[in-house]
């Protein structure tokens, strides 16, 4: 039997249409939209797209968008500069700064830079610190669309073992942590890893999110296993078309696991989601 489809797209929707209605019964509380400044540098094509569809999908919530695109010659002491200014401003609930950066400027300085409660994309230390503390916060927002998907589709995660393939602070780290905060038996496995699929065949649920397309192949998912796939890897054919594949061989896996998350259609909507979420919760706050 194939695995059943985790359709984060279908869920993002759905989630975009209660922001949508949350934000029409506030807006006239507060006196104002929420507000998402999303600050751009340089001209990663990827990035543009990104943006542009972040910028698109606050548009159909009701979130007023403060993007800002900066050329790539732009100077750290000015984006800082930049941070503090949308720190003051009343009218910006969520401030992110779109990665990768130029070659030059340092990211993580920049991002210590931002209101813990204005941190859309919850990766300042203070919001990862409360996550470890199990607080209320911002959350991470590819992480909390893994969580909440699970949660729509009523997946349980009491005692099961999950696999998260990949420890980035942007991805991996988080989502172990909010995996053990819904009592799993977390292991996090990375490119040291030795027999990675000797340790995803013992996984109930496992997450790929190491960036390398099929690095999770059938053999390694144990049958009726629950698969999301948070890779994001380009493709190009022999004709020069490109397309985008995860980190898991999806047709071959989807013959084992129980239940998958397509790429595109999984995780990269709900990512979106959870940052237009998450800028609405900060936004709530202030009633
Ligand atoms: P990073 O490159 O920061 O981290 C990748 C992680 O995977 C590292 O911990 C690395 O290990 C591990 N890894 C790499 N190769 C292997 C391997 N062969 N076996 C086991 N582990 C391996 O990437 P991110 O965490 O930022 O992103 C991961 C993927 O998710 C990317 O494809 C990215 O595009 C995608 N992504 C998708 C999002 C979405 O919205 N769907 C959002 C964010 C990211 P080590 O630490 O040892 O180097």
């Amino acid at each position: 039997m194939e695995a059943k489809i985790l359709d984060g797209k279908a869920l993002a929707q759905k989630i975009q249409a209660e922001l949508k209605q949350q934000v029409e019964e506030l807006t006239p509380k507060i006196g104002r939209p929420p507000g998402l400044a999303v600050l751009m540098v340089g001209d990663n094509p990827a990035s543009a797209a990104y943006v542009r569809n972040k910028e698109r999908a606050c548009e159909k919530v009701g979130i007023a968008s403060f993007g800002k695109h900066f050329p790539t010659e732009t100077s750290q002491e000015e984006l800082k500069q930049v941070i503090e200014e949308l720190n003051k401003d009343d009218r910006v609930d969520g401030i992110l700064v779109q990665l990768p950066l130029p070659d030059g400027l340092d990211s993580v300085s920049l991002l210590h830079q931002i209101d813990p409660d204005k941190d859309a994309d919850g990766l300042h230390p203070v919001n990862l610190g409360r996550l470890v503390r199990g607080e209320p916060g911002l959350r991470s927002c590819t992480p909390a669309g893994v969580m909440r998907l699970m949660e729509e589709y009523q997946i349980p995660l009491r005692g099961k073992k999950a696999v998260v393939v990949g420890r980035s602070i942007l991805v991996g780290k988080p989502l172990a942590l909010m995996l053990l905060a819904a009592d799993a038996t977390v292991t996090i496995a990375h490119s040291r890893s030795q027999n990675l699929g000797e340790i995803t065949r013992d996984a109930d649920i496992l997450v790929a999110a190491a960036g390398r397309k099929d690095l999770i192949t059938a053999d390694m998912v144990k049958p009726e296993a629950i698969v999301i796939d948070v890779g994001i890897n380009k493709v190009t054919d022999e004709a020069g078309n490109s397309r985008l594949v995860g980190d898991v061989n999806f047709d071959a896996v989807k013959t084992v696991a129980g239940y998958i998350t397509p790429v595109p259609g999984g995780i990269g909507p709900m990512t979106v989601a959870l940052l237009l979420a998450n800028t609405v919760w900060s936004y709530s706050q202030k009633k």
